[in-house]
């Protein structure tokens, strides 16, 4: 039976690479998104690729969306083996904590801490075991040096959602699931920009190996390039 994969905000940049390499492995592919058109091209572009993927709509900053997204899965009576939580946002005016709206914070831990939290907590009963749980992380979250001194609420939000991945991991183990945080380097995507240092290909690399082939064991670790990393 081929292991199911779910990926969320996988209709481009790294989550559509995590489904695109995935598929040639084998896995059978949930791409998911918040929007049903951008969805659906993400779909048709990976059966250009050979890869056949399903899709779930489903927008991760809005609880009723996640219902509904769960709704839908379950009707098709398939288990997940590796949930994966890539989707998150970058706002453009995010330079500062001190004078900005803290509605710019808010909107950053909605959908890239909370929204995996509440994805997570959604899709449990549906993850197979033992399962995996990948969450696209970033070295902005860490909090073991300075701090980088760009978009405060994203990194915030990356170190909330670390603090989340830690506890998670160690709740979910008895379980037989395991979860892990990974930064991809400075991909280049709409996120990353064109003069980021590293490909798509290159920032899937670790997410699809701990979706794949990485030792259970790893579980509530930080990892960069399959090494694990200080939080
Ligand atoms: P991206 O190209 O901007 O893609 C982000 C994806 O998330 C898109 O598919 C987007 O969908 C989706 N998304 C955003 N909000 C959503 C929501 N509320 N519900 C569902 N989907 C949503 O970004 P990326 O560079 O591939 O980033 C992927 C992951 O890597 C993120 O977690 C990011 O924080 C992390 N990361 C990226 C870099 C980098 O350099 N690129 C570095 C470190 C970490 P729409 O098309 O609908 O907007």
């Amino acid at each position: 039976m081929d292991k199911v994969i779910l990926i969320t905000g996988s209709n481009k940049g790294i989550g559509y690479e995590i489904a695109r390499q995935c598929g040639k492995l084998g896995f059978q592919v949930i791409v998911s998104g918040r929007d049903e058109s951008r969805l659906r091209k993400a779909v048709e572009m990976l059966a250009k690729d050979n890869v056949l993927a399903d899709s779930l709509l489903m927008d991760v900053s809005s609880n009723e969306s996640i219902e509904n997204a769960v709704k839908l899965f379950a009707t098709r009576n398939i288990e997940l083996d590796v949930l994966v939580n890539n989707a998150a946002i970058g706002i453009h005016e995010d330079n500062q904590l001190a004078y900005n709206n803290t509605e710019i914070l808010e909107r950053s831990l909605q959908t890239n801490s909370f929204g995996p939290l509440r994805v997570t907590k959604a899709f449990i009963p549906y993850i197979r075991r033992p399962g995996r749980i990948v969450m696209i992380s970033s070295s902005g979250g860490v909090l073991n040096g300075e701090v980088g001194g760009w978009s405060p609420a994203y990194c915030s939000s990356k170190t909330l959602l670390n603090a989340i991945t830690k506890h998670l991991g160690h709740e979910l183990h008895p379980h037989n699931i395991s979860v892990n945080a990974v930064c991809p380097g400075w991909v280049k995507t709409d996120m990353g920009g064109s003069g980021a240092t590293r490909s798509v290909e290159k920032g899937a690399e670790t997410p699809v190996w701990l979706a794949s082939e990485a030792p259970q064991e790893l579980t509530g670790q930080f990892l960069r390039d399959k090494k694990a990393i200080l939080w």
